[in-house]
């Protein structure tokens, strides 16, 4: 796998020892959530939408209503700007100053093509997959009309960065700050509640996998 690139576009100001390059901890990153922000300029305004996504090596993947101007807009071939955020906890320091969010986050930079065809279906695929492992194989396929109604849009992520802040609280013994004032760090965690069934579901219907898996996946283990 290559590293992500390097380029001064792609490069925090500030804080540039948080910048990571590491393409699987990116990948991993994109693989433990489910949002992401995008943002483009529409009508000459900023706009940032939050939408679900899947991905692969090299794409990231987004879709939306044929009906949504937003959409047709995004994916027009116009600059986008995507950010994916992870909150992993909270570092509380012995001064807010000092005090901050422990996290992960993504920034991709680039424009969507529109996927038609096989690769239209496929993009469904990838992004049903992700957002519910497994799902596709216990509902009906879409029908014609449904994959109408969708737009499936790609972003290259050749153009991505990756910051990640980890660390806990930073701080010296002599300082002259209050040690008995409690510091620490308060992780944070995405948890599945329990499943709540649908009314027309028979009583007897089992849970299946695929929500089994989310269970797993968004658990506190
Ligand atoms: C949950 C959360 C809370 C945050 N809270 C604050 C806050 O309160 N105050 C604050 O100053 N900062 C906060 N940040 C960090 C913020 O996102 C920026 O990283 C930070 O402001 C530094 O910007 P910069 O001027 O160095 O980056 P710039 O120089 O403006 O960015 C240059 C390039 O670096 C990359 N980059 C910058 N930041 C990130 C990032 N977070 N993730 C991925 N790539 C990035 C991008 O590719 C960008 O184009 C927070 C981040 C997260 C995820």
């Amino acid at each position: 796998m290559t590293d992500l690139p390097n380029t001064p576009r792609l490069t925090p100001t500030r804080y540039r020892e948080l910048a990571s390059h590491d393409r699987e901890k990116f990948q991993r990153t994109l693989a433990s959530h489910v949002v992401a922000h995008v943002g483009f300029v529409r009508d000459g305004e900023p706009m940032v939408l939050p939408t679900g996504y899947g991905f692969d090596d090299d794409y990231l993947y987004i879709h939306g209503s044929t009906g949504s101007a937003f959409y047709r807009d995004m994916g027009d071939g116009r600059p986008l700007c995507i950010s994916i955020t992870s909150l992993d906890g909270f570092v509380y320091a012995r001064s807010t100053y000092d005090s901050a969010v422990q996290y992960r986050s993504i920034v991709i930079f680039g424009a969507a093509e529109k996927l038609e065809g096989d690769d239209k279906v496929r993009a469904f695929d990838i992004m049903a997959e992700h957002l519910m492992p497994g799902r596709v194989a216990e509902v009906r396929p879409s029908t014609p009309k449904e994959l109408a109604a969708t737009m499936a849009l790609r972003v290259s992520l050749a153009e991505a960065s990756l910051k990640i802040l980890d660390g806990g609280v930073e701080e010296t013994p002599d300082d002259g700050e209050d040690h008995s004032v409690w510091a620490g760090t308060l992780p944070l965690r995405l948890i599945a509640g329990n499943p709540d069934t649908a009314l027309l579901t028979p009583p007897w219907t089992l849970l299946p996998d695929s929500v089994r898996l989310q269970q797993q996946r968004f658990s506190n283990r």
